[in-house]
Order: structure tokens, then C-alpha cells, then sequence
């Protein structure tokens, strides 16, 4: 039995959350939930965004399966994702982006990670006005922050027998924060000399990546070009309804899909619990429950295939609960 933090967040949030829930109980897997929350709905029933219960419950299970959180845009408070983030120290944000078979996409063969650093870069959240017209942020680069996510990417990449991994930066131009990241990926590649090290700058990456992705393997970059080429990658394969993702550190693990609360579907069980059901078996992957995890992503391809239950994001007409009980028949 696996004692495991529950956060189902906002907006499309506890739909998928409820879905991903079901999926895992229907794999066999014995999990029992700890189910808290944070974010705007919280505030209005207990006071504070973030109630200590939330703080109490990770220090303890140490992984966590977390639906999206809503941010105000411009001003309001800052993230609760990234604050999480920060506090835990999960410095690994990691998107597997991969072709499920049966979705009308132009290509049929993406099959690729994405390690994101996640502690650093422009979301530390040191911004200031300057004055009424002007204002400024900080980009922090470090080289252990650096080295650490780099060497995940090429660990993986070892593990995994991929002959590639590709840095994404913009060291032409930020030639000390982007320039220490890209002499630390040079660094790091050394010592993996089976691996080839691909340098892309990071605009010339968005083209690559429309035109040809299935070039690519393993990704790494620095936070805000992971954050953008995460959903760019998710738009080749079918959109944000079907890319799991997990936030990896040293001790904790909190495992989140790559998409946001959706508010525009909220409530409306038209969400695709894909992304969310996903991230759940990459959590009992991390688990060491692989057989279980892999039915998992059966269940999903098969359900795609089939086609008769999928949400409207890929082209059908089920309902979130309709898709979720169909994986559950599939497993
Ligand atoms: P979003 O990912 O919520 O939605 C973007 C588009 O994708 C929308 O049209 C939405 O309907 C669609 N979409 C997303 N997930 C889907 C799903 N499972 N099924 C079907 N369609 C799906 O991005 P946004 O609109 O930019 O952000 C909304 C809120 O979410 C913001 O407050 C943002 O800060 C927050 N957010 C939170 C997280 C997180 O908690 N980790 C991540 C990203 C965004």
C-alpha cells in the first residue's frame, strides 16, 4: 500500500484528478490517497491559498499526484506550481512527449522527453518596477542548478539508449546566463562521449521542431524555454490533453500533467483525463510498478484506436467520464 498526497486543484483539475484516481484503482495498484488542497477555491473556505495540511501531507508521503492550479495573470499571487516547486527543490521537470497511434497529427513518430530546469531562470520571481514606465526581472543561471538537470537529461539518456541529447539555449545573445548553461551541458557531455551533444538555439528549435520532430530524443533547457516548447511539443501530438509530466527532486516527487486548469471546459466534463491518467502511470513507473504502469498506457492506446470514446480536443464527442470509464474497460 502506497501513501500518496492528492492535490486535485481547480478548474479541469478534480475531473481528471477523480479520473486518474479510478484508472490507477482499476491497474490494481493499492494506493491510499491523501487528499488536500490549495489555490483560489481554498482561500474562500479556509483563508489562506496554501492551508499547512498541504505542506504537512508532502513532507510526509514525499509524492504527491497534483492537478492544475490557476494563477492570476499580472498581478495577485505568485504561482502555487512554482512556489512548490521551489520550496521541495524539484529541480527536474520532466515531459515525455510521444505519438499516441489513432490521433490525426502530421506526424506519426514524435517520441521524445523534455527536462526542463525548474528552480531557476526568469521564475524566481525577482521582478521590480523601476518606475511607472519601466520594469525589470532577473534570469538566475547557477552551475549547479545547471549541471544537475543536464546530467538527469544524459542519465536518462544513458538509461534509455538514446544517442542524442539536444540543448536548447539562446547563448548568442545571453551569452553569461545561457552561455554558463551551454558550457555546462559541454561539460556534463564529456563524460557521456557514446551521446552526442546537438546545440540548438532556442528560436531555431521552434522551427526544427514543427518541421521535422521526430529528430529530436532527449531536450534540455533552461525553465521559461522548457515551460514554451512543453506545450509547443504537446501541440504536435494531439494538444495539452494527452502529455503527462512530473516535477522530480532529490527526496519528493510531485507528479502534474503539462496542462492548466483549463477554465474555458472547467466543470463541464469535456476535459481529457489523458494527460492527467498518464502522469499517474508515469507516478507508478517511479513507484517501480511498471507492469502496472505500462497497462496503463495500453488502456490509453487502445482506447484511442478504438475511437469511439474520445473527447472532443481529439476529435470525438465523450464525455471526460465516458473516455475514463473506456480506459477502464481497456486495462
Ligand atoms: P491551459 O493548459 O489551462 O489551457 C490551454 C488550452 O488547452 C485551453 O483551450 C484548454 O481548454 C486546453 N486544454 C488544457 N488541458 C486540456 C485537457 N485536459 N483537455 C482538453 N483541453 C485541454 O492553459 P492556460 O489557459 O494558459 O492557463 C489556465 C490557468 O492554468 C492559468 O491560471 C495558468 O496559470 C494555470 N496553469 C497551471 C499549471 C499547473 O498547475 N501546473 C500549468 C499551466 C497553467
Amino acid at each position: 500500500m502506497y501513501h500518496i498526497t492528492l492535490i486535485p486543484g481547480d478548474g479541469i483539475g478534480p475531473e481528471v484528478a477523480e479520473a486518474t484516481k479510478a484508472v490507477i484503482e482499476a491497474s490494481g495498484a493499492k494506493i491510499q490517497w491523501e487528499t488536500v488542497n490549495a489555490g483560489l477555491d481554498v482561500l474562500e473556505t479556509t483563508g489562506t491559498l496554501v492551508p499547512d495540511g498541504v505542506f504537512d501531507s508532502l513532507e510526509k508521503t514525499r509524492i504527491a499526484l497534483k492537478g492544475p492550479i490557476t494563477t492570476p495573470i499580472g498581478s495577485g499571487f505568485r504561482s502555487i506550481n512554482v512556489m512548490l516547486r521551489k520550496k521541495y527543490d524539484l529541480f527536474s521537470n520532466t515531459r515525455p512527449v510521444k505519438t499516441i497511434p489513432g490521433i490525426d497529427v502530421p506526424f506519426q513518430n514524435v517520441d521524445l522527453i523534455i527536462f526542463r530546469e525548474n528552480t531557476e531562470d526568469l521564475y524566481i520571481g525577482e521582478e521590480r518596477m523601476l518606475h511607472d514606465n519601466a520594469a525589470e526581472g532577473i534570469k538566475r543561471i547557477t552551475k549547479e542548478g545547471s549541471f544537475r538537470i543536464i546530467k538527469a537529461a544524459f542519465n536518462y539518456a544513458n538509461q534509455n539508449n538514446k544517442s542524442k541529447v539536444t540543448v536548447v539555449h539562446k547563448a548568442n545573445i545571453m551569452k553569461l546566463t545561457d552561455g554558463l548553461f551551454l558550457q555546462c551541458a559541454r561539460e556534463v557531455a564529456k563524460d557521456y562521449p557514446h551521446i552526442q551533444l546537438q546545440e540548438v538555439i532556442v528560436d531555431n528549435m521552434c522551427m526544427q521542431l514543427v518541421m521535422n520532430p521526430s529528430q529530436f530524443q532527449v531536450i534540455v533547457t533552461t525553465n521559461l524555454y522548457g515551460d514554451i516548447l512543453s506545450d509547443l511539443c504537446a501541440g504536435l501530438v494531439g494538444g495539452l490533453g494527452i502529455v503527462p509530466g512530473a516535477n522530480i527532486g532529490e527526496n519528493m516527487a510531485i507528479f502534474e500533467a503539462v496542462h492548466g486548469s483549463a477554465p474555458d471546459i472547467a466543470g463541464k466534463n469535456l476535459a481529457n483525463p489523458i494527460a492527467m491518467i498518464l502522469t499517474g502511470a508515469m507516478m507508478l513507473n517511479y513507484l517501480g510498478e511498471s507492469i502496472k504502469s505500462r497497462s496503463i498506457y495500453q488502456a490509453v492506446e487502445a482506447t484511442v484506436i478504438q475511437g469511439k470514446f474520445i473527447t472532443k480536443d481529439l476529435g470525438g464527442s465523450a464525455s471526460t467520464k465516458d473516455m475514463t470509464n473506456a480506459i477502464i474497460e481497456n486495462i
